[in-house]
């Protein structure tokens, strides 16, 4: 993320259409050419969190790290601070960065955040969208909560709309954006991609609220899912919601307007993470990392602590390489980088005790004086640290139990030195394993089979590393975030 400039600027300030004072000359600009250069109406980029106020990437999620990736001169990117205030903000700050991208942001009063955001988003949507209806909490003021902030986040960008514009709503979060936005009266083209995977309807009705976000979603252009498997039950949730049925095309109407649902998936920068991982072996912390295995070979997975990412499971499945394929004791280390995240749930809660359990176990079992199999740490490490981390690694253990893509795949194909390559062994329930064939592709729910993936990565020829490898570095670097946000916004850009 580019370094912001100026501050605090009011929608006031912005004449409707014109340039706001900020936007001074003096400002220099950088970056590739961008959609709202070539005269194709500005892009608003809606999502909750803008990294602009946040963690500045050291905990940043996919989403933030794919956008600010493709986030260029003349866009706008319009969210929350990152503040839980007394009130929420009737009107955005709006901050220029050097690279000429807008930043307006809006404050949340903290009640409606632990409802809208804990509550709704977290509570219900999330486990709900992993297939996890067990651990799904519902509850009316959440719901309402989170319409309101919906409905807060719409009135603050209005006045901050050109005609033009081309607003790009993200995520889970904010799936009623939209249809608030309408009720405003915006007739601009509006997009909505979902990050996280969908259900069939067997599951979202589980929800009592599952018919009106339908119904609300229905009031964008363009639907954008990470897989057409996605996709696929979007639409059969349209018929069961709405009693709508769409084309073949995925195209469907709703009241009087023509809906898009599509597949684009998410990607990375990758030639660029490939030669931050490069610059990054050299990198004090991956030194540190190095000379800490002691010419062990190392197996690495990079998380949030979340439950949809499979630890307990993945922990498991390294005891039983450890216990089935005796000739890894003692030359083999697992790093399990489990950064904490939504540590006021609950459910995050006691999977952060299960986990802290299991290691023990496992490390009690198979520890030696001077060797312990499994390094476990719940602080974040930040990306470029990470590059040089994923670099070292021999195994790139990725087995989620559901993802919407799961970057953190592609970003270790991205890292490896081609000559001399590490294995992905990927869960099948990630969106990126729709893409990453070549990889050891295994169920996460089998732990006796992620371990025999473990143990095939770790005794494999070079030659078909490099094999396997070649084959994904090349599908990482057509699938970018820069290809995402092209092919999303094409999609935007062709409605009527
Ligand atoms: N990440 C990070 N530091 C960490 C853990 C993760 O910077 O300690 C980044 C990681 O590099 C990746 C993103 O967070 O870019 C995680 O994205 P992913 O799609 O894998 O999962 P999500 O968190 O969005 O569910």
């Amino acid at each position: 993320m580019d370094r912001m400039v100026l501050v605090n600027a009011r929608p006031s300030d912005i004449k409707d259409g014109a340039q706001p004072k900020l936007f001074s000359s003096s400002v220099p600009v950088a970056g590739p050419p961008s959609w709202a250069e070539a005269g194709a109406g500005r892009v608003v980029i809606v999502s909750n969190r803008v990294p602009a106020s946040s963690e500045q990437g050291a905990t940043a999620g996919g989403l933030a790290v794919a956008l600010a990736d493709a986030t260029t001169k003349g866009a706008m990117w319009f969210g929350w601070s990152g503040y839980r205030a007394e009130e929420t903000s009737a009107e955005a700050n709006i901050v220029l960065s050097e690279a000429g991208v807008t930043y307006a942001t809006i404050d949340i009063a903290e009640r409606d955040y632990q409802r809208f955001y804990n509550g709704f988003a977290n509570g219900a949507l999330w486990p709900l969208l992993h297939s996890r209806t067990g651990l799904l909490r519902f509850n009316r003021p959440d719901y309402e909560a989170y319409r309101a902030v919906n409905r807060a986040f719409a009135r603050a960008l209005l006045p901050l709309l050109r005609p033009d514009d081309l607003v790009w709503i993200h995520d889970y979060q904010l799936m009623t954006m939209g249809e608030e936005l309408r009720a405003l009266g915006v007739e601009n083209r509006i997009g909505f991609f979902l990050h996280v995977p969908f259900v069939p309807p067997s599951f979202l009705q589980v929800l009592p609220s599952a018919d009106e976000l339908i119904a609300a979603l229905s009031a964008c252009d363009v639907i954008g899912l990470q897989t057409s498997a996605d996709a696929d039950m979007f639409l059969q949730n349209v018929t069961e919601s709405l009693g709508v049925h769409p084309q073949r095309s995925g195209r469907y109407a709703y009241h009087g307007r023509e809906v898009a649902v599509v597949t684009t998936p998410i990607g990375i920068d990758a030639m660029k993470f490939a030669r931050l991982a490069e610059r990054a072996e050299l990198a004090p912390e991956t030194v540190r990392l190095h000379e800490s295995l002691g010419g062990r070979k190392l197996v690495l997975g990079v998380d949030r602590l979340d439950y949809s990412k499979g630890l307990p499971l993945r922990f498991d499945a390294f005891g039983r390489l450890l216990y089935a394929y005796p000739q890894h004791r003692r030359v083999v280390n697992y790093l399990q980088i489990a950064a904490r995240s939504r540590q006021e749930v609950g459910s995050y809660q006691s999977l952060r005790r299960e986990l802290d359990r299991l290691a023990g176990d496992i490390n009690g079992e198979f520890s030696d004086f001077d060797w312990v199999p499994l390094r476990y740490m719940t602080h974040p490490v930040n990306r470029n640290a990470l590059a040089g981390f994923y670099r070292r690694a021999h195994i790139g253990l990725v087995t989620p139990l559901r993802d919407g893509m799961n970057l953190v795949a592609k970003e270790y194909i991205a890292a490896q030195d081609p000559e001399d390559p590490g294995v992905l062994v990927l869960s099948r329930f990630a969106g990126a394993a729709d893409e990453l064939t070549e990889a050891l592709i295994v169920n996460p729910v089998d732990a006796d089979e992620v371990a025999a993936a473990i143990h095939q990565g770790l005794v494999m020829s070079l030659e078909e590393r490099r094999a396997r490898h070649d084959a994904l570095f090349r599908k990482v670097c057509h699938t970018t975030a820069w290809r995402f946000c092209e092919t999303f916004l094409a999609h935007l850009r062709a409605r009527p």
